[in-house]
């Protein structure tokens, strides 16, 4: 299945909850789901006792559209994830975590997922000094992540430091704002994932 270029708040509001994938409307009274619109469909408000597999489907796609992955990635990547040592869902959220767009996101220098995939793939960003422009690169323990150094590059990132205020920083990430410059101080932790998923679902949906 390719990717979704349908309305993405129609996704938040198929999940019931905020997955930000608009940047600063997203904080604002304007998001339909702080306006507490009805899940979209002809049938969005029927009530209907959730099956085991409906719940697993529903965490699995809640991760997956909060990192805009398609379904055969989505799924590459879990099968990756249960090849390597230790538990498949804690490799999963650490290995989504680690693209390239999601720390670009997380440190601010966009303001939402969508566009951290576009501003990386137009070559704003550099790793480790050389330009990187695929959005999936898995950051490592040491990599340095900076906007490059030409006027419009920081100035959109500038721009999107100062609408991301309020976020935070996850603690494996180092942000040095007047540099442009991120640095991976180490792997991120189980619950340092930046979507609420119970991620025991996501493993149970593909376990079948
Ligand atoms: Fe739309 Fe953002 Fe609200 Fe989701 S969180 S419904 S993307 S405004």
């Amino acid at each position: 299945m390719g990717r979704y270029i349908g309305p993405v708040c129609r996704l938040c509001r198929r999940e019931k909850m905020k997955l930000f994938l608009k940047g600063a409307k997203c904080l604002m009274s304007k998001c339909p789901i702080e306006k507490e619109r009805r899940p979209p469909g002809e049938h969005g408000m029927r009530r209907r006792k959730e099956s085991e597999y409906g719940r697993q489907l529903r965490e699995k796609q809640k991760l997956r559209r909060s990192f805009g992955i398609g379904e055969r990635q989505f799924s590459n990547y879990f099968a990756q994830a249960a090849r390597a040592k230790g538990r498949t869902g804690e490799n999963l959220v650490s290995m989504l975590e680690r693209r390239l767009d999601s720390v670009t996101y997380r440190l601010g220098f966009v303001t939402a997922p969508r566009t951290s995939r576009q501003f990386i793939r137009h070559g704003h960003i550099l790793v480790n000094g050389r330009r990187t422009d695929y959005p999936g690169y898995q950051v490592k323990p040491g990599d340095v992540i900076m906007v490059r150094e030409r006027g419009t590059s920081r100035q959109r990132a500038a721009e999107a430091l100062e609408a991301s205020r309020a976020q935070e920083v996850p603690q494996w990430l180092k942000l040095d704002k007047n540099q442009f410059r991120g640095e991976v101080l180490r792997l991120p932790g189980a619950d340092e994932g930046r979507v609420p998923a119970d991620v025991s679902l996501v493993v149970g949906f593909y376990s079948k």
